[in-house]
């Protein structure tokens, strides 16, 4: 609830506060457990950081935070490390996330030791083998590093890794847009097995609408730090309302040619996050912006069942 996230900004030779970005500015969702979250918009506009607040990897700085009724920013000590076995996060580059000087056995280990899963080493290494094979890898992977492996295949180890601990909930900062086109639907598909298996809810952030379509049950859209429509997948994509999701839509290809989409083409560039536009803070893109625009926020307020949208025409 009223998720914020303000970063200070450092100036001059003393590198004093001179103000501060609000990556993510009074967020608002909800996650059903095994469900999808889609978390969609352009880089910058706080998905991310949005994700990593959940875990706290960010600390947030107002709002509430809670996971299955506790309190997630009071928890410290061991509450928070049990938390960060119920929630699990998969990075956007497998490159960047694997140490290069571990095996990949070490790695999917190193998180079965830190929580106790494990009360032998054949009980230990049943387990990553058993892993391996969960997300579509070979038992003989575990004695090799990661530099021998695909973008693809170090994608589900970044999943094995994830899963080791059983989370409930797993953040997925963008798991395939460093991945081919053909490789992205295979670790998809990954994702949605092991949400069907284990009951895994996700949250899942992309910047591209068209990635977070099928695996999503209900998609928000966010624009510098707010969200602006949230529905139902099949709402949003069929019966968008926000002019900004109308214009991420119509970038998106249609493989049925009946179907048809308004184009909606956007002014310049997202502006920067630093000193955003005023009231609405699409006004300076919008194509239908008005006076009030830009004197107003227009709150996120309901059109249809579970459907969001903050816009003064919408
Ligand atoms: Fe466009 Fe105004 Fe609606 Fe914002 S509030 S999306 S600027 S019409
Ligand atoms: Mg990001």
């Amino acid at each position: 609830r009223n998720l914020t996230k303000a970063f200070p900004i450092r100036g001059g030779l003393l590198k004093r506060q001179v103000g501060s970005v609000r990556a993510v500015d009074g967020v608002n969702f909800h996650i059903e457990p095994s469900e999808t979250f889609g978390l969609v918009g352009e880089s910058g506009c706080g998905k991310s950081t949005t994700g990593r607040c959940v875990l706290r990897l960010i600390e947030p700085s107002s709002g509430e935070l809670k996971f299955e009724g506790k309190d997630v920013i009071a928890l410290s000590g061991e509450n928070l490390r049990a938390l960060r076995r119920d929630i699990q996060i998969i990075f956007q580059d497998p490159y960047a996330s694997l140490n290069p000087r571990m095996t990949i056995g070490a790695i999917i280990g190193e998180a079965l030791t830190i929580h106790g899963l494990a009360a032998s080493r054949q009980q230990y290494e049943a387990r990553i083998v058993h892993l391996l094979e969960t997300v579509g890898l070979q038992a003989d992977h575990m004695t090799r590093y990661p530099h021998e492996f695909s973008g693809g295949q170090r994608q589900r180890i970044g999943i094995a890794r994830a899963i080791a601990v059983e989370p409930k909930l797993i953040i997925c900062d963008e798991p395939v847009s460093a991945l081919d086109v053909s490789i992205q639907a295979q670790v998809i598909n990954l994702l949605e097995d092991l949400q069907q298996k284990f009951g895994i809810a996700y949250l899942f952030v992309a910047h591209d609408l068209s990635v977070v379509e099928h695996i999503s049950r209900r998609v928000a859209v966010m624009y510098l730090g707010r969200i602006v429509e949230t529905a139902p997948s099949r709402q949003l994509y069929s019966a968008p309302k926000h002019p900004y999701t109308e214009a991420l839509l119509s970038a998106v290809p249609i493989p049925d040619p009946s179907v048809k989409r308004k184009r909606v083409r956007l002014k310049g560039e997202v502006p920067s996050p630093i000193n955003p536009p005023s009231g609405c803070h699409f006004h300076t893109r919008c194509p239908i912006a008005k006076d009030v625009c830009s004197k107003e926020v227009p709150p996120l307020k309901a059109s249809d069942e579970g459907h969001l949208v903050a816009c003064h025409f919408r």
